[in-house]
Order: C-alpha cells, then sequence, then structure tokens
C-alpha cells in the first residue's frame, strides 16, 4: 500500500511571507488535497538572530486567509509536534552525536576569526576556501586533535559539530520537477550540522523533522537544490535512505520585467504588492510590506494567479477555483524556468472574479467600501445588486466601486465630465444646444416621467419610440441621455442604469442637465 502523502511548509519568521513562499505553500497544499494528504506547517527558527516577532502569526494569518491553512502545526497541533523548531531543540543533539560515533561527523573547534583569515587569504590568492576533505585534516577538529583537547573543547561548549562528506563521490537524485539531478561532493563543504549550545542549523533540523513528521514529499524554492545532496547524505547517514522523501524544487519568481529573482524590495521598488498582507517589521520600520489583500486583491484571485506562476494546465484555461485546482493540479506539469511576476495579470484574475461573483455576495463585499465613502444618500442591499450587476465587468477591485459607480451613488457631476471628456461634450452636445433641442428634451424628460412601470424595456422603448416619433436619429438622443444620467460616455447601459436610478432621479437629472447645457451656450 503507498504510504499516505505528507507534506509540510517549513518557512522561517523572519518577517513577511514573500510571495514565492506562498506559492510554495500552495504546491504544498494542493499536493496533499488532491491525494487525500496532510498539509502540515513547520516553523524553522533555528536562526535565532533573524527572528522576527509577529512574522509567525503573519504566516498563520496569510495562509488562513487564502484558505490553504495547514491541518498540523504549530496552532493546530498534531500527532508529531511540536512544530516550532525551537520547541524541538532537545531532539536534535543526538543524531549529530549518533553521526560522530558513526564516522559520519566530528568536532570542529576553530574560532570565526580562524576560518574568517583563511577565507581572505584563500581569496587573495583567487581560491575558495572550503572546509572539507582536501582541508579538514589540517584544520582544528577532532580530526586533528589529541583526545584530551577535544574533550576539553566539548566540556566547554567551544565546538560545532561538522558532517564528514566523502572527498569526491557523485551524487545522483531525481526530483519531480527537474528530472535528473547531479552533484559531487568536490563541490559540497563539510556543513556545521550542530552548534555547541545544543541548537542545529537548518540542514540537519530540516531532515530529522522531514524524517520524524514523516515527511513524503519536499517541496520548495530552487534555492535549495544545492543543499538537497547534502539532506540525501543526512538521510543515508542516519540510517534513513528508506524513507527518503521525494523532492521537488519549485522554478524560481522574476521581477515584471523579467530581470533576476523577484526580492522582497522589489514590492516597493515597482509599487506592488509581493507580500499577502501588509506588514511593517518591528525591528525595522523601512521594512514595509505590501499585501495583496490590503490591495484589494480577492483570496481566490491571488490563489489562481500564484497556481499559474510556474505550472501550466495541459490546455489554454485560466480560470481555476480551488476546487478545480486541486483536481487538475500535477506537479509534474511546473516547469524548470523561472516564473514573471506579472502584476498586471494578477489584476485581470481578480477582475475575473469579480465579474464571476454573484450580485449578492458582490454587493455584500462592495458595502463597507460604499459606507465608508459616506454618499448623502443611503442605498439598501438591493439596490447595491444592482449596481454590483451593471458595474462588475467595470471594476478589477471591489474597493473600486464607489469611485467608478459614483454616479449611481450621488448625483452625475458635469464638471468632472468637463475635466475628463470636455470634447466629447462640447461635440455631442453642447455646440448644438439651443431652445428647439431643450423643448425636445424637455418633451423627452416628460415622457420618460409617465411611464408606469420604469423598467429598461420600457424606458428604452419609450426612447425609441420618441426618436422615431420625431424622425430623430439615435445619436441625436443617446448622447445627450448618456451624459444627463451619468455625466460619462462610459460605463453600463444607459436604460439599465435608467431603471436602477428611478423615475425621480433621472427626471431630476435630465433638468438639470439642461440647465448646466444652458449656461454652456450662454458662456460660449
Ligand atoms: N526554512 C526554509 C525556508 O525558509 C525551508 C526550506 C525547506 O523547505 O526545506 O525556506
Amino acid at each position: 500500500m503507498n504510504k499516505s502523502v505528507r507534506v509540510r511548509f517549513a518557512p522561517s519568521p523572519t518577517g513577511a511571507l514573500h510571495i514565492g513562499g506562498v506559492r510554495t505553500a500552495l504546491y504544498n497544499w494542493l499536493l496533499a488535497k488532491k491525494t487525500g494528504g496532510t498539509f502540515i506547517l513547520r516553523i524553522e527558527d533555528t536562526d535565532q538572530t533573524r527572528f522576527v516577532p509577529g512574522a509567525e502569526e503573519y504566516i498563520m494569518e496569510a495562509l488562513k486567509w487564502l484558505g490553504i491553512s495547514p491541518e498540523e502545526g504549530v496552532f493546530e497541533g498534531g500527532p508529531y509536534g511540536p512544530y516550532r523548531q525551537s520547541d524541538r531543540k532537545p531532539m536534535y543533539r543526538q543524531f549529530a552525536e549518533q553521526l560522530i560515533a558513526d564516522g559520519f561527523a566530528y568536532y570542529a573547534f576553530d574560532s570565526a576569526e580562524e576560518l574568517d583569515a583563511l577565507r581572505k587569504q584563500n581569496e587573495s590568492e583567487g581560491k575558495t576556501f572550503k572546509y572539507d576533505a582536501s582541508t579538514r585534516l589540517s584544520l582544528n577538529n577532532s580530526l586533528t586533535k589529541s583526545e584530551a583537547y577535544t574533550k576539553e573543547k566539548i566540556e566547554s561548549g567551544d565546538y560545532v559539530i561538522r558532517i564528514k562528506l566523502p572527498a569526491d563521490e557523485q551524487i545522483v537524485f531525481t526530483d519531480l520537477i527537474r528530472e535528473e539531478v547531479n552533484y559531487s561532493t568536490h563541490d559540497m563543504d563539510d556543513k556545521v550540522m550542530l552548534k555547541g549550545d545544543g541548537m542545529p542549523t537548518y540542514h540537519l533540523a530540516n531532515v530529522v523533522d522531514d524524517y520524524h513528521m514523516k515527511i513524503t514529499h519536499v517541496i520548495r524554492g530552487e534555492e535549495w537544490l544545492p543543499s538537497t545532496p547534502l539532506h540525501i547524505f543526512l538521510y543515508r547517514y542516519l540510517g534513513w535512505a528508506d524513507a527518503m522523501p521525494t523532492f521537488a524544487h519549485l522554478p524560481l519568481i522574476l521581477r515584471p520585467d523579467g530581470k533576476g529573482k523577484l526580492s522582497k524590495r522589489d514590492g516597493s521598488k515597482f509599487g506592488i504588492p509581493v507580500f499577502p498582507l501588509n506588514f511593517t517589521n518591528p525591528n525595522n520600520a523601512e521594512d514595509i510590506a505590501l499585501g495583496f489583500r490590503e490591495w484589494g486583491f480577492e483570496p481566490e484571485a491571488v490563489l489562481n494567479f500564484l497556481a499559474l506562476l510556474g505550472w501550466h494546465p495541459s490546455d489554454e484555461q485560466e480560470i481555476f477555483d480551488l476546487e478545480a485546482l486541486v483536481s487538475v493540479f500535477e506537479m509534474e506539469r511546473v516547469s524548470k524556468s523561472g516564473a514573471r511576476f506579472d502584476f498586471d495579470k494578477a489584476r485581470w484574475f481578480n477582475q475575473q472574479y469579480i465579474f464571476k461573483m454573484s450580485d449578492k455576495a458582490l454587493a455584500q463585499k462592495m458595502k463597507p467600501y460604499v459606507e465608508a465613502a459616506a454618499f448623502e444618500e443611503k442605498v439598501c442591499d438591493e439596490y447595491l445588486e444592482g449596481v454590483a450587476a451593471l458595474m462588475k465587468e467595470r471594476v478589477e477591485f471591489v474597493k473600486e466601486f464607489p469611485e467608478k459607480a459614483y454616479y449611481l451613488f450621488k448625483a452625475a457631476d458635469y464638471s468632472l465630465m468637463m475635466e475628463n471628456e470636455g470634447k466629447d461634450f462640447e461635440k455631442k452636445v453642447g455646440k448644438g444646444w439651443d431652445s428647439t433641442k431643450k423643448s425636445m428634451f424637455e418633451a423627452l424628460n416628460s415622457k420618460l416621467s409617465g411611464i408606469s412601470d420604469y423598467k429598461t424595456a420600457a424606458v428604452q422603448s419609450a426612447v425609441e419610440g420618441f426618436i422615431n416619433d420625431n424622425a430623430l436619429k439615435f445619436g441625436d438622443v443617446l448622447p445627450v441621455l448618456r451624459l444627463a444620467v451619468s455625466g460619462t460616455m462610459k460605463g453600463p447601459g444607459v436604460f439599465e442604469m435608467m431603471e436602477l436610478l428611478g423615475r425621480e432621479e433621472i427626471s431630476l437629472r435630465l433638468s438639470t442637465f439642461f440647465k448646466f447645457c444652458d449656461n454652456f451656450i450662454a458662456k460660449n
């Protein structure tokens, strides 16, 4: 029987979670859902110097907002806890010591200054210093020092434990995305596994935890690919080769201009969000993260956008809700090459999701923004549904409704119309406005006021009838009507807007507009 899938997202709480991290979480989550497996959140905080207060909560909140929360984790608990590495600290030492006992690791005592001096000296000779099979026997460690010296150092806690890698061994493994990957220990070094204070490094803690948490698939960013051969050695040396997880390394996310990796700083640089939520680093007030949530994105749109950042289905389909993603997502279809972070595409997804939303749901989402805009006229939910129906294909973000549909919430603003579309007004209405026109439109206004059932179709047929009866053209009447109703040539169908705004409001707008046109003629 196949083992059930267990995947983990293992961020370090060093600040706001970069959007690349969110994509890693999503792909892990998708694989877990697709296979009926378990999605785990593990906090990797062994590097206490980089810890940022609030980062853990931020990660949890971001996943929750997106709807991809873990089943096991720091806050959820679970059978393989604790899920925060600093809370697991006592576990790690025994494995480092086991490596030593089995001849796969050694104690090293070189001071930071000594290693630094070696690095500098190598550099000046155009070489790179590596602590490895070629150098370790000339360095300060338990392989070169006496037993008594070693014992003394261990007792004082003044040591690290380093893995002992073979001099020149090829290591080949299969990555779900990159297929066969090849490394040589020649290019690797004897990395530190544990420090004298008992704190493990990322590598040891990561492997020990993956093993104990029964992780079946390690899905993470491409930057961890070079660490994988080391992790494979650890599995072998600790006797866990049979439990080796499958590895999958996700492609980089590239900057919007395609030039290099998208970094945390690119958010402020390009003025776009590269984080799920806003966050201000309490250790550094200049480190401000712009979030997709606060920008106004719908979580489903963000997930859809992120899913396609590096993965693509077998056809051209682009819109997938979470359920659809679960069913079509395949790790094997994740690409090897970097994916460009195209913010316009993210906006497009948001627009698509708004367009797909029911008028009822959209009305509820719009409500707080409309309330915040504090229009004089209060409107009911049903009215907001009407606004949603007319405007949903015209906004990218829900927060735009009050501004983009302002004329559905307050009187049309004809001075704004002049600012934006003055030329249109002059050409289509203003220059030809005279008393004959005015009385004709006044007649139309009174005809419209007399409609018994003020619905789109009735309003339309009244206007069409009027055009025919007076042997006019559509172009003689519709621009006037539209500008009078909304103060803009853009926007939803004029008859639909008339139904929503209602008889009295339309009648008032028409007469106000006629006065505006009179004034225009008087001034020009
Ligand atoms: N703690 C690592 C990170 O911050 C996790 C890498 C991994 O998934 O193994 O990305």
